[in-house]
C-alpha cells in the first residue's frame, strides 16, 4: 500500500499511511488534563510515548466548539472552507435557527472520503450521533472498506448506513448513558477491536467532553478518565498504529466567586441598547446536551436591524467588562477564518472565565450540578497535539492548529 500516490485534499497534500494511522479527538481536552494526569502517574503509556514522539501544542478553531473543530480536523481546513461554523446557526435561507448536523451544510470533502475513494480502509467512531453523518459523509458503506458509527447508537447500525450491522455486538458492551465516561470508553474499545479485525488504514476516534465539563484537570475523576484512554492507546500502539491525539477545543472554569455561571446576557444588553428584540443573538454552542453547559459558552454572534452600524455596536460591546473582543462580521470572519454567510453582523468573544448567553429565561441551568466549565472563545483555543512517533520537518515558527494533526501524522513522521 506504500506504492499509493500522495493525495491532495482541500489544497493540502497527504502521504499514504505507511501503517495504520489513528487520530484521536479528545473532546474538551485543555492541555492541563494530560499534563496533570501524566504528572500524577496516571498515563504511563502516554508518558513513554511522548519520550519518543512529539509533545506539541496548537490552537483550535474559534468558535471553539465541537462540530466546527471536528470538521476542521477531518478536512484539514478552517470553517471558512468547510462551512460548519457552529453546532447551531441561523439558516439565512429559511430564517430558522437549526442544528448544523446535516451534511448538506458541508462545503468540503473529508480526508476520509478522499483516501477511501483512492482505495483506503476507513473506520470512524464517535460518541454522539450528532457528528456521525458529517464525519462519514461521502463514504461508500457497502464497499466493505468503511465503517462509521456512534457509541450512542451503536446498536442501530446497519451495513447500508454505517458499514457494519449492530456495532454494539462487535464491541460487546452495553450502550452507555449519553452522560457518562463509558460513552467514550466504548469508542476506544471499538477502535481496538476494529484494529484487530478490519485493520483500517485510517481510523478516527472522537470522544465526548462530559467529564471535562464536570471535572477540572488533575481531579480524581478526570485522572481516571485519562488513565482509561491511556490503556487503550497502549493497545492501539502495540497493534502497530501511528497515533495522533488532539482536542477539538480547550475547557475553562466559567463561574464567579459564588460558584454561579458568570454570564453576560447579550440579548438583554442589545435590547437595552437598540430596543426590545431589534437584534437577534445566536449561540452556536447550542445543542441538546444541556447538562454539559446550559448553552453557555464564550462565543456569540448577533444579527442587527438593517442599516445599523455594526462597528459602532461592536465598539460599545467591546468596552464591557468580560468582553475580550467584539467584531463586525467582516473583521470577525477574517480573524477566525469563518464563513461570512453563516455568521451574524457582530461576533463577540469573552474573557476566559466569562460566558455569553441570550437572556436568563432562555437558559435551563437546572441541570448544571457542578460549577460551570465551558468553552467557545479564543481563550479556550489551546489544545494538545501528541504524536506517537518523532515529528520532523516542521518550521519552528509555524503556528500549529489541531487541524494539522493528519498532516503531522501522515507527512511528518518517519
Ligand atoms: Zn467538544
Amino acid at each position: 500500500m506504500t506504492d499509493q500516490p500522495n493525495l491532495t485534499i482541500n489544497g493540502r497534500t497527504y502521504a499514504w499511511p505507511k501503517q495504520p494511522v489513528v487520530v484521536v479527538c479528545i473532546d474538551g481536552s485543555q492541555p492541563a488534563y494530560i499534563e496533570e494526569a501524566i504528572a500524577g502517574g496516571h498515563m504511563p503509556f502516554t508518558e513513554s510515548m511522548l519520550g519518543r514522539g512529539a509533545d506539541l501544542r496548537g490552537d483550535c478553531v474559534v468558535p471553539s466548539f465541537t462540530n466546527p473543530n471536528n470538521l476542521s480536523i477531518v478536512t484539514g481546513v478552517p470553517p471558512k472552507v468547510h462551512g460548519i461554523s457552529g453546532n447551531f446557526f441561523l439558516d439565512p435561507d429559511s430564517g430558522e435557527e437549526v442544528m448544523m448536523n446535516d451534511p448538506k451544510f458541508l462545503r468540503a470533502g473529508t480526508i476520509f472520503k478522499a483516501f477511501h475513494d483512492a482505495g483506503a480502509k476507513i473506520a470512524i467512531v464517535t460518541a454522539k450521533d450528532k457528528l456521525r453523518r458529517l464525519l462519514g459523509h461521502g463514504l461508500d458503506f457497502t464497499s466493505g472498506r468503511a465503517v462509521c458509527f456512534s457509541s450512542e447508537k451503536a446498536n442501530e447500525s446497519t451495513v447500508a448506513e454505517h458499514g457494519i450491522d449492530n456495532a454494539q455486538a462487535m464491541v460487546g458492551r452495553d450502550i452507555p448513558d449519553v452522560y457518562s465516561a463509558e460513552l467514550s470508553e466504548f469508542i476506544f474499545d471499538a477502535g481496538v477491536k476494529l484494529m484487530e479485525t478490519m485493520r483500517p488504514d485510517i481510523m478516527y476516534l472522537s470522544t465526548t467532553d462530559y467529564i471535562q465539563h464536570k471535572h477540572a484537570p488533575g481531579t480524581p475523576v478526570a485522572n481516571q478518565f485519562y488513565a482509561m484512554m491511556d490503556s487503550y492507546w497502549a493497545r492501539l500502539d502495540a497493534q502497530g498504529a501511528t497515533l495522533g491525539m488532539t482536542a477539538d477545543h480547550g475547557m475553562n472554569a466559567k463561574f464567579n466567586d459564588a460558584g454561579e455561571p458568570d454570564v453576560i446576557y447579550l440579548q438583554n444588553v442589545l435590547d437595552d441598547m437598540l430596543g426590545d428584540g431589534a437584534a437577534r443573538v445566536i449561540l452556536p454552542i447550542t445543542d441538546p446536551y444541556v447538562v454539559h453547559h446550559g448553552a453557555l459558552g464564550s462565543f456569540a454572534t448577533a444579527y442587527l436591524p438593517d442599516g445599523m452600524d455594526a462597528g459602532d455596536v461592536a465598539g460599545k460591546l467591546e468596552a464591557m467588562d468580560g468582553v475580550e473582543a467584539a467584531y463586525t462580521n467582516a473583521a470577525g470572519c477574517e480573524r477566525f477564518e469563518l464563513p461570512n454567510d453563516r455568521m451574524g453582523d457582530i461576533i463577540v468573544v469573552t474573557t476566559t472565565h466569562k460566558v455569553v448567553g441570550t437572556s436568563p429565561d432562555r437558559h435551563d441551568l437546572t441541570q448544571l450540578k457542578e460549577p460551570l466549565r465551558s468553552h467557545g472563545g479564543a481563550c479556550d483555543q489551546r489544545v494538545p497535539i501528541l504524536i506517537s512517533r518523532p515529528v520532523s520537518g516542521v518550521a519552528d515558527d509555524r503556528r500549529l492548529r489541531n487541524f494539522d494533526v493528519f498532516d503531522l501524522t501522515l507527512n511528518h513522521t518517519a
